[in-house]
Order: C-alpha cells, then structure tokens, then sequence
C-alpha cells in the first residue's frame, strides 16, 4: 500500500500527534556496531533487554517481517519549573511526573493506526512505545525527528529533548518525503558530560549505566553500594541532570511549557517530588501497586522504592524519617529491613 507522507501528516493530527517523522524499515547495520561495543564494554550494566543481539535491536524486520516504513512520533512533557528542593520529598524525573506513558502513548498511536486503516484500509502494522526491542531513538533520528546529543538522548532543535517516543512500525510504503534539514547539533558545549554528579556521561554520547542516576533508582534491584546510596542525591525515582542543563531545553523551561498530551503533565499523576514518609509507609506490595498502577514509578517496585527513599534521607539528613524506619525495621522484606536498619544508624 502506497501513500504520500503528507497525507499521513493529516491523519497524524487528527490523532493528535504533532511531531511526526518517517523513516525505511531496513536494520541500521552502523548503530548495531556502535551497540555491540557499548555492550561488551559492560555500559548495559544489568539490563537484559538491552543486552540482547544488537543486530535484532537495529532491525525492524525482526518485529514485522512485512515491514516497509517505520513511522516515529515524539511527544514532549512537561517542562514547567517547580521548586527543585522540598525537606522530606524526594525528586521525581519529569517523565514520570503525569500519568504512565506506557498507558497513555500506546493507546494514542494505536488510535493513529485505526484511522489510517479506516483511510486506506487494512494494512499490517505493530505500534511501540518504549517497551520495544528496537532502536527507537535511531529510528526517530533517521526519520528527522532530531539529532542525537552528547547525553545520548534524542533532541528537537526549538522542542528540546523533554520528549517521549512510540513508533508504528507497518507495511504502508510512504511516498514523496522531503528531504531532510541538516540539523546543528551539540558543537563545541559540554555541559551535560560536566554536570553529570556520578560521571555517567563517559565521553560524548557513551554512556554508562552502571553510573545513571536513573538507572540505579528505577532499573537496579536490590542493594546499593555505600557509594551508588550516595550518588542518588536526592532522585527517588530517575533523573533530569544532563537534560536540565541542556542549552536546547532553557527556552522550554522558561516559557514553562505543559505536556502536549494532559495526562503527562504533574496534575495526572505523582508529580515532581514523593514525600518520603508516604512511601515508607507502604505496607506492602498490594499497597504499593493501588498507590502507583497509573505511574511510571510502579517500575521501581516497593522495595526499590522504598530503598531509594531511605537513601534520600540519608543523603539530605531527614532525621524525621526515624520513627518510619522504626517500624520498617520488622518489615517481611530483607532488603527493607536492612536499608531501615542502615539509615537508622546513618541518622542518628
Ligand atoms: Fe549536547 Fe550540550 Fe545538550 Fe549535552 S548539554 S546534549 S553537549 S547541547
């Protein structure tokens, strides 16, 4: 099925998708060897999903055997100032400030998808966000969504990198595309390599997860060492380091710019900071699911969680966490107890 990329750009506004790009679906051979020495350099840390074949990541063949085109869509969040310290809270990543992506882009661009078979008919296609197997940001870069910047992440000149992917990945062959602008890039600045606290930033675009902040409070399960403990600050859930100080965002957060999806911005969900007693007092993972199943944050599970909110406390000297930690020391978890036990001896 042929059909003029602006045409798609119709339908894409219909579906409320504005920032729209296309690229062939065909494996990017030069992005699976950049993969596979980041890989084997150990940068993946513990993350399965981005250990496996690079050469399966780079391809979306492997996802639709049929496919022609993947159609990449980016969709930015909030970018409104709040204060970016609050005694007792611990820091929340903007991504994660409104309601799950997951929950709310998926169904978006599967909304897209019904509206382009109810235009040119039935065509084969599978819709992603984030949960993919697939090179997501090279694609958006391919497709002119931005040029990927020294921090690693995606960024729009003009929309900065505060943005969210999903990608239609189909059959449609897509006709007359423009050519694409060159975009400037990152140049001579190195703000973001600077101001990341744990160095994860290792040279321009390598990073190393083992140092993310982001990381070690969503991904790593289990212990922390003394010093991962210590280079959580004061994020209980992500990080928006090497994105705030990022030249290509200052215009958006200046002019404080609200999610282009609602549901993204703070009023939908946890907002930009989680009171550390709140999330101490979780009885158990039943709790912790109904408190957070509309949030990104439910990733962290209640334990992980609950680890990272001990370690802000610590790491900010909240002594008034101590009558919680009190009670979490006889919790059914090890790991609570353990970290409850820890951050009562590091308080007192
Ligand atoms: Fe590029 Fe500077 Fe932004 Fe880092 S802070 S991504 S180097 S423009």
């Amino acid at each position: 099925l042929r059909v003029a990329f602006e045409e798609i750009l119709e339908i894409a506004a219909k579906a409320k998708l504005e920032i729209v790009g296309f690229s062939a679906a065909s494996a990017l051979t030069e992005e699976a060897t950049k993969l596979r020495i980041w890989q084997e350099n150990g940068f993946a840390a513990d993350m399965k999903w981005m250990q496996r074949d690079p050469l399966k990541l780079a391809d979306p063949l492997h996802l639709l055997p049929e496919a022609k085109s993947v159609i990449s869509v980016a969709v930015a969040y909030d970018r409104r100032m709040l204060p970016s310290q609050k005694a007792g809270y611990g820091r929340v990543a903007r991504y994660a400030w409104g309601k799950d992506y997951h929950l709310v882009l998926k169904s978006r661009i599967e909304d897209f998808a019904k509206l382009l078979s109810a235009e040119f008919g039935e065509f084969k296609s599978r819709s992603f966000t984030d949960a993919v197997p697939l090179l997501e940001r090279a694609f958006a870069k391919n497709a002119g969504l931005g040029f990927i910047g020294k921090n690693t992440l995606l960024i729009k000149p003009k929309l900065g990198s505060f943005t969210l992917l999903a990608e239609l990945i189909s059959d449609l062959e897509i006709e007359n595309l423009p050519i694409q602008k060159k975009l400037s890039g990152c140049g001579t600045c190195t703000k973001c390599i600077k101001a990341c606290p744990t160095n994860a930033i290792k040279s321009a675009y390598v990073l190393d997860a083992n140092k993310c902040i982001s990381y070690l409070s969503i991904e790593k399960r289990g212990n922390l060492s003394e010093e991962e403990r210590g280079m959580l600050g004061q994020w209980i859930f992500g990080c928006d380091i090497c994105q705030d100080v990022c030249p290509y965002n200052h215009s958006q957060l200046k002019q404080q710019f609200e999610a282009q999806i609602p549901e993204f911005g703070y009023e939908f969900g946890v907002g930009p900071w989680l009171s550390l007693e709140r999330v101490c007092s979780i009885a158990n993972n039943q709790e912790f699911k109904s408190n957070f199943k509309d949030s990104p944050v439910i990733r962290a599970k209640r334990e992980g969680l609950i680890r990272n909110a001990i370690c802000v406390a610590v790491n900010t000297g909240y002594g008034e966490l101590k009558p919680s930690l009190e009670k979490l020391s006889l919790d059914s978890s090890e790991l609570v107890r353990d970290y409850a036990s820890w951050g009562l001896g590091r308080l007192s």
